[in-house]
């Protein structure tokens, strides 16, 4: 019988700094499998699409079980192609959440068509399924939700809203690729999925690289066209598409990785599991909110994000800095109150959800090779940052749990 919980031993304390994201150990540990797909690449001097795009296509369609994949040139491609495959333009609508990445919103703009904000769910971020309800209208072509942070959207309220007004969803799963929803992998939750290969996700790439999931093979078809300035074959152009193309190199090095992916996500929630325990331990925790997992949801943890109460965060960063732990903001500004989206009429005091969000939240180290020594030193700091905690307790581990609270 192994203990529940695995004592912190002083041999494991730890006086590196901790940055937020660490992306070289993990690559230590499968440099060899990377050089070997890199060298397989070179060696056959076929750099776009091809048997390596179609491998890991492949590979990845499998993983979330989806019918189709098909590799672009970003996240932000895969968005911009989904919206004009579903013949989304301008006087459409799409309803979206303004706390994401610009990048939801951004793509919407792009193919002239108007986002229309709704608020967010305070305790898990995402889309306020209620909210979208009743931002329907006439126009609205699509729901874009953004699963955050690396767990789903509520979607059981989205889809009962997409089918009783006929409007696509288009998953933003930029952040999330892995998770799940009632036990199916974001990438077959809505019309179609997005996934990012930026090097900073989940799955990361050696540069920029992006997915579309579908199980639509129709839609897949005209994806596949669209990436290739919709060119239907010998230079027959059937339409005006993208030049968004996934590169060999970086299918071959993100299909190495993708094998790992599953590990990867349970070390993440194993780190989370930690961070709930220790904070819980040293009575940190009236001070800030840990971030929630839906019961339905299983969450990879893209990000591990807190909130802090009092309009502590600030300081509470500062404090981390000074004791060399990494964090980070996302997101500082929500986007209704972006410049670049200023004619859409939106202002502060629209979502004050998203707004108290950004002015309280915090993300820290969670990446999968943190180790139970350096979350310590995180734990510890962010205790006494917030007054509480006793320096050098001996804190005590879940040693097997996968989930966090
Ligand atoms: C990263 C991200 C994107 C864009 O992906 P890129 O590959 O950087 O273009 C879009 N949406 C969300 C929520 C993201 O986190």
């Amino acid at each position: 019988m192994t203990p529940a919980v695995l004592p912190f031993s002083e041999a494991q304390r730890s006086d590196a700094p901790v940055p937020l994201i660490d992306l070289v150990e993990q690559y230590e540990s499968i440099k060899g499998e990377i050089h070997e797909a890199v060298d397989r690449v070179f060696s056959r001097q076929s750099f776009v699409l091809g048997e390596e795009v179609s491998r890991f296509e492949t590979n990845v369609a499998k993983h979330c079980d989806a019918r189709h994949a098909i590799g672009c040139g970003s996240g932000t491609d895969a968005l911009v192609l989904s919206l004009m495959a579903l013949d989304i333009g301008p006087g459409d609508e799409v309803i979206t959440t303004p706390f994401t990445f610009f990048a939801t919103a951004s793509c919407i703009v792009r193919v002239g068509a108007t986002p229309v904000f709704v608020d967010i769910d305070p305790e898990t971020f995402n889309l306020d399924p209620a909210a979208v309800e009743a931002a329907v209208t006439p126009r609205t072509k699509a729901i874009m939700p953004v699963h955050l942070f690396g767990q789903c959207a509520d979607m059981t309220p989205l889809w009962r809203t997409s089918v009783r007004h006929g409007l696509a969803i288009i998953e933003d799963a930029c952040q999330s690729i892995g998770a799940s929803y009632n036990q199916r992998r974001c990438g077959v939750l809505g019309t179609v999925a997005c996934f990012s290969f930026f090097p900073t996700k989940n799955l990361g790439g050696a540069g920029d690289g992006g997915m579309i999931a579908t199980d639509d093979a129709d839609l897949a078809a005209r994806l596949k066209r669209l990436r290739v300035h919709g060119d239907a074959g010998r230079y027959e152009h059937v339409e005006v598409g993208l030049c968004s193309r996934l590169d060999a190199l970086q299918a071959a090095v993100l299909d190495v990785k993708l094998k790992y992916l599953d590990q990867w996500a349970e070390a993440r929630q194993t780190n989370a599991a930690r961070y709930h325990a220790g904070l819980r331990q040293l009575g940190a925790t009236s001070a800030m909110d840990l971030p929630l997992t839906r019961p339905q949801c299983g969450h990879v943890f893209n990000q591990y994000c807190i909130r802090v109460h009092d309009g502590q965060r600030d300081a509470v960063m500062q404090h981390l800095k000074e004791k060399q732990v990494g964090s980070a903001i996302y997101y500082p500004k929500p986007l209704h109150v972006q410049k670049c989206f200023a004619n859409l009429g939106y202002k502060m005091g629209d979502f004050p959800q998203s707004e108290k969000a950004s002015a309280e939240i915090m993300a820290l180290p969670i990446y999968a090779e943190l180790g139970e020594a350096r979350q310590h030193r995180v734990i510890e700091s962010l205790a006494s940052a917030v007054g509480a905690g006793e320096r050098n307790r001996t804190l005590s581990f879940p040693k097997t749990e996968r989930r966090a609270a």
